[in-house]
């Protein structure tokens, strides 16, 4: 059931993004603070700062994904995210030793992170009750001493 409430989440990143789609099935408004700019394209920000990294999606996650938003693993590949053989693909020094290579039968997906955060971007600014607002600094909690909850945010712009 929806709830009639608004429910504010701080920060935009892949977490925030993941819970503003969980959450849009359950309340009335999703509203998402976050206080760097709205990227264009999939380029690294400023409050990412591992933008420029090389991201694994290991086989799970990429399975939740999928759940939450419908085609976007071969979105991600026609856009130039490369699938690999977990187990097999991949050269890895761990502790002195390399790794045992094998077919384990998982995938794992290669792309930068603004890669993978622009994608579920453009299927959050489909979701109508979901609105995100870009350089909006959270500073501090609303709380309510007597009723012992929060109940807002403040912001910097
Ligand atoms: C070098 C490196 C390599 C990595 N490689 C992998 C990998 O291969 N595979 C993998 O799955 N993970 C990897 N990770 C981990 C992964 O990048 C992080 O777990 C993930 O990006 C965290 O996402 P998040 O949304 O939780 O947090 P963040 O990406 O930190 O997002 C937080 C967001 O909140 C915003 N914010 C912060 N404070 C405020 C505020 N006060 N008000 C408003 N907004 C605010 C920030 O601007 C940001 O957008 C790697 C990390 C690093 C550092």
């Amino acid at each position: 059931m929806l709830s009639n409430q608004r429910i504010v989440i701080i920060g935009g990143g892949i977490s925030g993004k993941l819970a503003a789609r969980v959450l849009s099935d359950f309340f009335k408004e999703v509203v998402i603070l976050e206080r760097d700019n709205e990227s264009i394209g999939p380029s690294p920000r400023k409050g990412a700062r591992q933008g420029e990294h090389l991201h694994a999606l290991l086989h799970a996650g990429q399975y939740g994904l999928e759940e939450l938003f419908p085609g976007i693993t071969e979105n991600f590949y026609a856009s130039g995210a490369v699938k690999i053989n977990s187990t097999k693909d991949l050269a890895w020094f761990h502790h002195g030793v390399w790794k045992l290579r094998y077919d384990g039968g998982y995938t794992t997906t290669l792309q930068t992170r603004p890669h993978l955060e622009w994608h579920i971007e453009k299927y959050i600014n489909k979701i109508p009750n979901i609105s995100v607002h870009y350089n909006q600094t959270v500073k501090n909690l609303l709380y309510d001493v007597d009723e012992n909850r929060v109940f807002g945010v403040g912001t910097r712009f």
